[in-house]
């Protein structure tokens, strides 16, 4: 049974063989019908699994040690910054991904406001489109937030941001773009406000900041976001998203080394010796900073505007495409490759199923029902297909809204929560048992979230999502792992985990 800890082992041929069985379950992300959960570039992947391999074994826990290290992260720092509109004083470090990024920016906003001013509730603003990340932070670290309703075009509303400023208000927060919507808050306006009343502003380019200057230096209108722009303190920026690094790569940077110093920690009391750590983790992956050195050095600034044009211009054809079709739109105006459909008359989610059983893997959102992509390198080849399918889905849905589903109830607009749809049927289980309901084979996340918004209270959608968290890494009883028949998957980003 593989519940019990291996007697013997295994030939390495034995082990292959059953990882390989065991990912032909998996989303296929290389034919491109995979949005947001995989960034995938071929020249890029290359040279990262290379440089990931070269470097597989190093610790950059100890910068001493591996001055090869200290050296590719220092570069990575110094020029995604000079890429970011630093002069030079912009400081930061590599993190394990854009939520640790996030994290190491509240926490030292918090240690900020407690060097420097008597606040008894550290209080951060942020628009509702926000990162979860942020709510993360908040919860570790006691910090509090407010959430400011985004305005009809899905961008923070400064007016509601000015008015939500009190005494224990330490910082603003804007998204460049915003992960929901791909629309960049007005983070100029922001950063002036945060100056004016004395407080930091911290620019979540996560999924952007490796987009927009490219797609600046292709021609296209961005709007300023990043250091150039006074006033904007601190901004985290993923290399593993559009930066085509290997995955746990991330950058946290500060305007200056003054507010970086309170994110720093050290402990010199140890029996093991004196121990300081810049950032959350203790061991430091070398392979996923060498790959990120490399890969910046691979592809350059002409490679990275050469795959953004194309990108672009598979945008361009797709968002066309979608607002060419009766019934469906994008929603706002997105800065870049990120979007977000929506209908004011079909089912959304209805439409996501269809997708779904053509193949593809799209995030479900809420506040409106939409589905999401991330267009990245890998979708370029695909935008025909894609539209044709979608055309087909919005088709079907349209027919299926003429009959009618009476699970669809009307609170579906306000459910709490996101999900991927690999995790629709545990969950459509789960949901049925808590409301004595039956839903017999009901796999569908349109019924799903049907049902969701019909749950009492949002208390209640929070244990059904952490139950089914915990029940992610439980062992699978009867089952033998390597020939389980169905599995699940967990954590898409902006679903259930989200992204
Ligand atoms: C992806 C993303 C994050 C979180 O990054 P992870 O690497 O998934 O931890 C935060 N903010 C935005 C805008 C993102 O797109």
């Amino acid at each position: 049974m593989s519940n019990d800890f291996p007697a013997r082992g295994r030939l390495f041929e034995s082990v292959m063989r059953a990882m390989e069985q065991m990912r032909s379950d998996d989303v296929r992300w290389a034919d491109g019908k995979v949005f947001s959960l995989v960034f995938h570039d071929h020249a890029a992947s290359r040279m990262a699994q290379a440089a990931y391999n070269l470097f597989f074994s190093e610790n950059a826990l100890n910068p001493t040690a591996f001055p090869s290290l200290r050296h590719m992260e220092t570069d990575v720092i110094a020029q995604v910054a000079h890429l970011l509109g630093s002069s030079g004083s912009v400081v930061g470090n590599m993190t394990s991904g854009g939520t640790e990024s996030i994290l190491m920016a509240v926490k030292t906003a918090r240690d900020w406001a407690r060097a420097t001013r008597r606040i008894r509730n550290p209080t951060i603003i942020l628009p509702a489109t926000a990162h979860p990340a942020f709510d993360k932070a908040a919860h570790y670290f006691d910090v509090k937030l407010v959430h400011v309703p985004v305005g009809a075009d899905f961008r923070a509303d400064l007016k509601a941001t000015r008015k939500a400023i009190n005494r224990d208000t330490i910082m603003l927060v804007g998204s460049a773009p915003s992960y929901p919507h791909g629309v960049i808050d007005p983070i100029a306006d922001l950063a002036d406000l945060a100056q004016r009343h004395d407080l930091l502003c911290h620019v979540d380019a996560c999924v952007g900041g490796m987009m927009l200057p490219f797609v600046r230096h292709g021609g296209r209108t961005v709007p300023p976001f990043d250091f150039s722009v006074n006033g904007v303190t601190s901004l985290s920026v993923d290399l593993h998203k559009y930066g085509y690094a290997a995955k746990g790569a991330s950058l946290i940077l500060y305007r200056d080394g003054e507010l970086r110093r309170h994110q720093l920690f050290v402990a010199t009391n140890w029996a093991g010796g004196i121990y300081a750590s810049p950032t959350m983790t203790g061991t430091r992956a070398g392979g996923a900073i060498a790959a990120a050195w490399a890969v910046l050095q691979h592809l350059g600034m002409d490679g990275y505007s050469a795959i953004a044009r194309e990108v672009m211009d598979a945008t361009d054809r797709i968002k066309h495409g979608i607002n060419a079709l009766d019934d469906v739109h994008v929603l706002g105006d997105p800065a870049m490759s990120v979007l977000a459909i929506a209908s004011d008359t079909l089912d959304m989610y209805e439409i996501g199923d269809e997708m779904t059983m053509r193949g593809w893997h799209l995030d479900r959102q809420q506040l409106p029902p939409s589905l999401h992509l991330t267009i990245n390198h890998a979708h370029v080849a695909i935008v025909e297909q894609f539209l044709h399918d979608l055309a087909e889905s919005v088709d079907m849905a349209r027919r299926n809204h003429r009959r009618s589903n009476v699970l669809l109830h009307k609170g579906i607009r306000a459910i709490a929560s996101i999900l991927p749809s690999r995790i629709v049927r545990p969950l459509t289980r789960s949901l049925a048992g808590r409301m004595g309901g039956e839903v017999g084979a009901q796999s569908r996340s349109a019924a799903m979230y049907g049902m969701m918004g019909a749950l009492p209270n949002k208390g209640d959608l929070d244990d059904v999502v952490l139950d089914l968290v915990e029940q992610f890494t439980l062992p699978q009883h009867g089952k033998n792992i390597e020939h389980r028949t169905e599995s699940i998957g967990f954590g898409d980003e902006g679903s259930g985990n989200h992204q």
